[in-house]
């Protein structure tokens, strides 16, 4: 089960219950039973804030290190990818945003230039590496099944098979999904975060640990500015209300507007 939000079955990952619970005598520390009669341990403890109340409501905040093993695996990926001056950029984002869209197209641009490698994380099917296998660069699919992110032992995982290049770029797709990737350090250089203009401006103030941890936002899809309700400046406004000092760059794939401004940033990291 992923261990943040127990969307997933893996069962390498753990589960964390947003519930109250409470040690009993014959529990050891981090391990306790849930009401669905299982036990599991938590690895390692964590502890327990206050439950505060307020007008009918219940907010119950948990403060654990479910994933310090996660950002172990992570650092490891991290000195693996320093060692071979590989620049691992981890692109995070809604399903159809267009992120595999992106990379076709700056693969393309790019390849002449620079070795190119990529990782695709989907929950099921290897379309999406086929459409990066077309463009000539060597890719590796990772499936999660049921689960909603990819996390720092499934690269490694994949680096494995990969073998990617010292000194190339590399880009993971993550699985799509503007929640527990941004929980779960992968070891990369950077993240991008792509949403499309299609989305709506709200999504920095809905999904803000996203906008957060990203280093650079891409709004993806401004050809359809005309007939969408969204304002870019609003947008990155909102981005920055998270992330102060967050750089957005407007671009569209399809027309190729913006994208001299993506390629720059990436000859810059
Ligand atoms: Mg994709």
């Amino acid at each position: 089960m992923c261990a943040t939000c127990g969307c997933g079955d893996d069962a390498g990952t753990r589960v964390t219950a947003l519930h109250d619970h409470h040690q009993t005598p014959d529990q050891t520390p981090g391990q306790h039973v849930h009401d669905h009669e299982h036990a599991h341990d938590h690895e390692p403890p964590h502890t327990h804030p206050p439950v505060s109340t307020a007008a009918g409501t219940r907010t119950i905040e948990l403060e654990h290190q479910v994933l310090a093993k996660n950002d172990l695996l992570a650092a490891r990926n991290r000195g693996w990818l320093d060692g071979r001056r590989i620049c691992a950029l981890n692109m995070m984002s809604s399903p159809g945003s267009g992120k595999t869209s992106l990379l076709v197209r700056t693969i393309r641009k790019l390849r002449d230039q620079r070795e190119v490698a990529v990782i695709e994380g989907d929950q099921e099917t290897l379309l999406d590496a086929e459409r990066i296998r077309e463009t000539g660069a060597r890719v590796v699919q990772i499936n999660t099944g049921a689960g909603c992110h990819l996390d720092a032992e499934m690269l490694a995982r994949g680096l494995r098979m990969l073998d990617p290049t010292a000194g190339s770029l590399l880009f993971v797709e993550n699985v799509g999904n503007l929640v527990c990737p941004a929980l779960f350090d992968l070891g990369e250089t950077a993240k991008v975060v792509v949403i499309s203009v299609t989305e709506g401006n709200d999504k920095p103030l809905k999904y803000p640990h996203m906008f957060a941890a990203a280093d650079v936002v891409v709004i993806n899809k401004t050809d359809l500015l005309p007939y969408v309700d969204f304002d870019i400046d609003v947008c990155a406004a909102r981005a920055r209300m998270v992330n102060r000092d967050l750089e957005v760059l407007p671009l569209s794939v399809t027309s190729g507007a913006g994208l001299d401004g993506w390629y720059a940033w990436l000859g810059g990291i």
